[in-house]
């Protein structure tokens, strides 16, 4: 006999959901066991990688066999960045992979506060975070925006702020061109790409600081750098980049 408080009745709520529409694993589609509180089932979850202790040191990709600088990154080139580190939680898995899916593009943003929460994890692991004062999602064009109903990269950002305690900043850096979709072009290109994409139009609000931009996936970090070359230009003092995940 269930006790008539409102324990009782949520778990009889939960009961009769998990019965009608039992949540699944997001990465195998598996049925998730009965008030399980992750998106993943445990043997996804198990297979999520964090980034290792060996990265390039500028831009953050991880580098199995060592070493200071990945090859984009090495000698004079890492100087010419205005994003002067990109440090990310976890490795771009399939498992990360359904999720940021589900999350951009199957309107999910509830997932936000599961996926920040791995970035307040991994925060610790990288001390020059600790500098950032201001953070700053990288924005959606105003169209892409429409079309999703919210920019999951600002939805990160307020998520973790919350848990670091830092302002957010949602409004002073705007993307001005829908960039046409990355994946087709080289590296080189993927920056060219970049140029004037995104502008800072309130550059009171950035003068001076140290910019952590979030991201939820960084592959080249040309749309990182994209828009740290606009904060640079609006006199922020150093830009930096967080993302969910790195893709390798
Ligand atoms: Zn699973
Ligand atoms: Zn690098």
């Amino acid at each position: 006999m269930l006790p008539f408080n409102s324990k009782g009745w949520a778990w009889a709520r939960d009961a009769l959901l998990h019965v009608l529409l039992p949540n699944t694993c997001y990465s195998c589609r598996r049925d998730l066991p009965f008030r399980h509180r992750s998106p993943l089932c445990d043997a996804c979850s198990a297979l999520v990688r964090p980034v290792g202790p060996l990265y390039c040191l500028r831009c953050g990709k991880p580098l199995p066999d060592g070493g200071a600088h990945c090859y984009h990154c090495r000698g004079s080139k890492a100087r010419e960045y205005r994003c002067k580190i990109i440090r990310s939680a976890v490795v771009f898995g399939p498992q990360v992979r359904a999720l940021i899916h589900a999350f951009k593009y199957a309107d999910r943003p509830y997932l936000a506060d599961y996926l920040a929460e791995w970035m307040r994890g991994a925060w610790e692991k990288y001390p020059d975070l600790a500098g950032a004062q201001l953070l700053l999602p990288v924005p959606l064009h105003p169209k892409k925006l429409k079309k999703r109903g919210y920019n999951q990269s600002e939805l990160l950002a307020c998520a973790l702020a919350r848990r670091k305690q830092l302002p957010v900043d949602t409004r002073s850096l705007i993307r001005r061109r829908a960039t046409p979709s990355q994946t087709k072009f080289g590296r080189e290109a993927r920056l060219k790409n970049m140029d004037g994409a995104f502008e800072c139009i309130a550059p009171a609000a950035v003068k001076g600081k140290v910019i952590l931009l979030i991201d939820d996936v960084a592959t080249t970090g040309a749309t990182l750098e994209g828009c740290a070359r606009a904060l640079k230009q609006a006199g922020a003092k150093k830009v930096m980049a967080y993302t969910l995940a790195r893709e390798v």
